[in-house]
């Protein structure tokens, strides 16, 4: 049997296909490369090319191979773009939920993780984050996602689909092979990185207004392998129950202005900066409280050090100063 791995040609999933292959398992890619690089799947992997919101193709998918299992890292992810294009957030990353429930619902394949996010909280109360909080997204990001959740609890209760929800707080870091290239590129680390190194123009800090101790805001990064790790654990999980959601987080928030002070110290290079207005949608402070992964899936993430998780994104931005060549 084998696990369908939606966006393995992209940032966290090609890490997470890495992960399977490691353990053993056999993988099958499925991404329509719009971000993803095909040189980020191994050769060895069958790489299906397509949307996984058509239906007749995510269904050939399931008809050609024996997944058991789906992994869904195929999703728009951007808080800022969600704002301006909200439709794009619900047709994509509810409709590629729908189509692979709907596929599973016809087929054999009954266990379903589910990439989801923070900003299913909102801009909450008081933090650390615990799954309880109450959810109330700040941006059409969030929200399609919270959509994506509710979906798999139906499906869940009326066909017997075993899922789990995992909300990511902020993915960063690389493994020697595996790193981000995303075009354009939005995320801090990899910006920071490159104003660090001249390949870009001074990294423009989005507010420095915030209710927040330096006016910045407040995330909590999570190295992309012990993500892969914690969806290898949510397997293992579905055996005892039929559903659960997770924080994925190291319960640590770091400021945009503490992120470019660890680029200094890991790179040694200067980051030049500059103030910006706000981004529309960013919450003041998101920081995980993994306890419930913790106790429940037995998750325990290793890399937990900022300035270990910029070194080795900083490594392979240094091995690929390209990306991934595309
Ligand atoms: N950020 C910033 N400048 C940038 C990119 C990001 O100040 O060029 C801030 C952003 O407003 C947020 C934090 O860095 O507070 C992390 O943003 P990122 O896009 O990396 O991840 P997100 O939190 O949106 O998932």
């Amino acid at each position: 049997m084998a696990i369908l791995v939606t966006g393995g040609a992209g940032y966290i999933g090609s890490a997470m296909v890495e992960r399977l292959l490691a353990s053993g398992r056999s993988v099958v890619v499925l991404d329509n490369l719009s971000r993803g690089h095909r040189e980020a799947v191994p050769a060895s992997v069958p790489l299906e090319v397509g949307d996984v919101c058509d239906p007749a193709f995510v269904s050939r998918v399931f008809d050609t191979h024996p997944v058991d299992a789906v992994f869904h890292f195929a999703a728009e992810s951007l808080v800022g773009e969600s704002m301006t294009d909200p439709g794009k957030y619900f047709r994509n990353n509810v409709g590629g939920v729908l189509t692979l429930l709907e596929t599973m619902a016809s087929h054999t394949a009954r266990r379903f993780v589910l990439s989801s996010t923070a900003a299913t909280y909102g801009d909450p109360e008081e933090v650390p984050i615990q799954e309880t909080f109450p959810t109330q997204p700040t941006n059409p990001y969030g929200e399609s996602k919270l959509i994506c959740e509710r979906l798999l609890h139906w499906f869940g209760r009326i066909h017997g689909i075993r899922w789990t929800s995992l909300r990511y707080f902020n993915a960063a870091g690389a493994t020697p092979t595996v790193g981000e290239d995303h075009s354009p590129e939005t995320h801090l680390i990899p910006l920071a990185l490159d104003a660090a190194f001249g390949r870009r123009d001074p990294l423009r800090v989005f507010g420095l207004d915030y209710p927040t101790p330096d006016g910045t805001c407040v995330r909590d990064y999570i190295h992309i392998e012990d993500l892969a790790d914690a969806h290898l654990l949510a397997l293992e999980y579905q055996e005892r129950s039929e559903w659960g959601i997770f924080n994925l987080g190291n319960g640590q928030g770091f400021s945009v202005l503490e992120v470019i002070e660890s680029v200094q110290r890991v790179s040694g290079r200067r980051v030049p900066w500059e103030p910006a207005e706000r981004r529309a949608g960013d919450p003041p402070r998101l920081v995980a409280s993994s306890e419930r992964a913790r106790k429940e899936l037995g998750w325990n993430p290793k890399r937990d050090s900022l300035d270990e998780i910029i070194a080795s994104a900083l490594r392979w931005r240094d091995a690929h100063p390209n990306g991934y060549g595309d």
